[in-house]
């Protein structure tokens, strides 16, 4: 990968020329992103699970000796070029790009990290050693000597606990005094890996010493029930139930409140709008084009993303996602897929191109290129608050707790048939494009860590909801624009009358409407669109949202319809863009887009004519 390949850091356009970097290298979930954001001010992912970091982040830092550079490596085990991560972490160190080499360790787990410690400084002896969630080891009665960590190793140890920004200037100083200053000469190579982790056992043995039972019985008895066979997956299943009922009965009310504050607002623009003697039609295209799209992508999204981010980043930081992805790892294996699928499919959870990144945690290019083409089965952000307002409207009307719990498990039964489809589609792949048996992997269950709600709340707020809104909010407003000019031009007009009769009867065929396919196309930007652009087509957004689609001529059948079409259909623009790049092939996105489409529309067809069908029997 290298630096010309590097993902700079927000906040850093340009590495000025002649910069001395300073690289961050560590096993992967030990705390190193948390330490990159600390010295840099950036804000990158972090999370209680190895695999986030799959690329190279840069950032800069201030020491008292100057400014310096920071390069955030994948998080690996070794540098032997096993996995991308690990080629990339190895070249980079390799090429002797930075002038001091910080690696991270988990304090509780010592001597597995010596072997990544031991690997760096027989290729440089410029680093310094930060033993990093010392808080966590002490909690377990672990405790490591620095002092003779650093003598046995001949570079500079530093304890940290990166959470609380403990002993991070002195880790700072510490690299920075090596980049001015050089450090020792780089250890003599071990023979072969057996001798390295030999090596690792005999410093961790004289560093380390160890009070209590290192694991708690409380984690491990959480452990086999979250693990359990049956358990998992029923806590699993419970768990994602739950969080949906506080989502969507507390996103309800706001979500209200909202489209009234948002259509009183809308009444003061346009009075004020008048007032200032803009032409009626600027009045109304700003007005009931551009700004009533983007409030309504506003007061649909923001309730259930200001709800549901903070809880996902909860269990996130708890530790709960490596425990799903081995929970449902038997289940993606006999599907010809790599359990680690189940990670990369939470991460299309928040936002697919997210998640289509992700697969690069997985090696295997075969499974990577499954998890690629399936990852827009799962429904992400765009899409979810979208099917929360359609349950809303027609199949669990009201906004009590029985309609909470009702709306909840309709919601998590659409989750669990996108996590089938997801399976079935693999399978499919697995004995036709992409043949070929499921290889097995090493899953590290990192320990239960206490979430620190303050900044999960920041986190989950700023890096995630604000963020989506944002992208959201970019492409509501020029769509807006656009539809209005569609609508209420006589030659807009009679384009947009032409593809939404040319698309009519394909849309009577799936038991939906030309106007309804006409607005998937142009959301393809971005799903957050659909709905808005349908009912500015429609032209009939006044009154609650299952007032005006009834309005509409839609019927609940409708509704579930395009629920399933929601759940189905192409990936969005970002997301077809971001396959490109990842499988440089044009071919495969053509795939990553008709394996979806397709289904869905297969699917709406199929229950529409069952529907009929039933409906004429009785
Ligand atoms: P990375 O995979 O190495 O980049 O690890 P992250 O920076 O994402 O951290 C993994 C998890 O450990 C996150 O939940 C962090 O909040 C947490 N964490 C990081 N450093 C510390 C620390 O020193 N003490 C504690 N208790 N938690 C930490």
């Amino acid at each position: 990968m290298g630096l010309t390949r590097a993902r700079e850091g927000s906040g850093v356009k340009k590495l000025p020329e002649g910069s001395k970097i300073i690289a961050l290298a560590g096993n992967p979930n030990v705390g190193k992103s948390t330490i990159f954001n600390a010295l840099t001010g950036l804000s990158r992912h972090t999370g209680n699970w190895t695999g986030k970091t799959v690329d190279i982040a840069l950032g800069s830092m201030r020491a008292k000796r100057g400014r310096y550079a920071v390069a955030d490596l994948p998080g690996c085990y070794r540098l032997e070029a096993a996995s991308p991560e690990e080629e990339a972490a190895g070249e980079f160190i390799r090429s002797g790009r930075a002038v001091c080499t910080i690696v991270v360790c988990d304090a509780s787990c010592l001597e597995r990290c010596l072997n990544l410690v031991l690997s760096v400084l027989e290729i440089t002896g410029d680093a310094v050693v930060c033993v990093n969630l010392a808080d966590e080891a002490a909690k377990r009665g672990v405790s490591v000597d620095t002092r003779r960590l650093s003598e046995l190793l001949g570079v500079p140890v530093v304890a940290t606990d990166a959470s609380k920004k403990k002993g991070l200037s002195e880790l700072a100083e510490a690299a920075a005094r090596i980049a001015e200053e050089g450090g020792g000469r780089p250890l003599e190579g071990c023979a072969d890996t057996a001798e390295r982790w030999a090596k690792a056992e005999r410093i961790a043995g004289e560093a380390v010493s160890l009070d209590r039972d290192a694991y708690s019985a409380k984690q491990l008895k959480l452990d086999r029930l979250l693990t359990g066979k049956l358990t998992g997956r029923l806590f699993m299943l419970l768990l994602l139930a739950l969080v949906f009922f506080i989502t969507m009965v507390g996103a309800n009310y706001p979500s209200e409140l909202l489209s009234r504050a948002f259509s009183s607002l809308l009444g003061l623009i346009r009075a004020r709008l008048a007032g200032l003697g803009a032409p009626p039609a600027v009045v109304s295209a700003v007005c009931d084009g551009a700004l009533s799209t983007l409030m309504t992508v506003v007061a649909v999204m923001l309730p259930p993303m200001a709800i549901f981010f903070p809880l996902f980043t909860f269990l996130e930081d708890l530790g709960f996602l490596p425990r799903i992805a081995f929970d449902l790892d038997r289940s993606f294996c006999r599907c010809g897929a790599c359990g680690k699928q189940a990670l990369t499919s939470c991460m299309g959870f928040g936002c697919n191109a997210a998640g289509v990144t992700g697969c690069r945690i997985i090696e295997s290019p075969r499974e990577r290129m499954t998890a690629i083409l399936t990852n827009s089965l799962i429904p992400c952000n765009g899409r979810f608050p979208t099917l929360a307002a359609l349950i809303t409207a027609f199949f669990a009307c009201g906004s009590g707790l029985v309609s909470g719990a009702l709306s909840a498990l309709i919601m998590t039964a659409l989750i669990l048939l996108s996590l089938s489809a997801s399976l079935a589609a693999s399978k499919l792949l697995s004995v036709t494009l992409l043949r070929g048996g499921s290889s097995s992997f090493v899953m590290e269950l990192p320990p239960f860590r206490r979430p620190r709600i303050g900044q999960l709340i920041v986190r989950s707020v700023l890096d995630r909801t604000l963020f989506v809104l944002g992208r959201a909010a970019v492409c509501a407003f020029p769509a807006g624009l656009i539809i209005w000019a569609l609508t209420n031009t006589p030659g807009g007009q009679t384009a947009l009358a032409g593809v939404i009769s040319f698309l009519e009867p394909a849309g009577r065929l799936m038991g939906l409407d030309g106007t309804i396919l006409a607005a998937f196309i142009l959301g393809l930007p971005a799903n957050e669109l659909i709905m808005p652009l349908m009912l500015l087509i429609y032209g009939g957004a006044a009154g609650s949202l299952g007032a005006a689609l009834t309005a509409c001529g839609w019927t609940a059948r409708t509704a579930f319809l395009v629920m399933l079409l929601m759940l189905f259909h192409s990936p969005c623009a970002t997301t077809l863009l971001t396959i490109k790049k990842e499988t440089h092939s044009a071919l495969w996105t053509l795939a990553a887009f008709l394996i979806p489409s397709a289904l869905g529309v297969l699917l709406c067809i199929a229950v529409n004519g069952a529907w009929q069908l039933l409906a004429s029997l009785r």
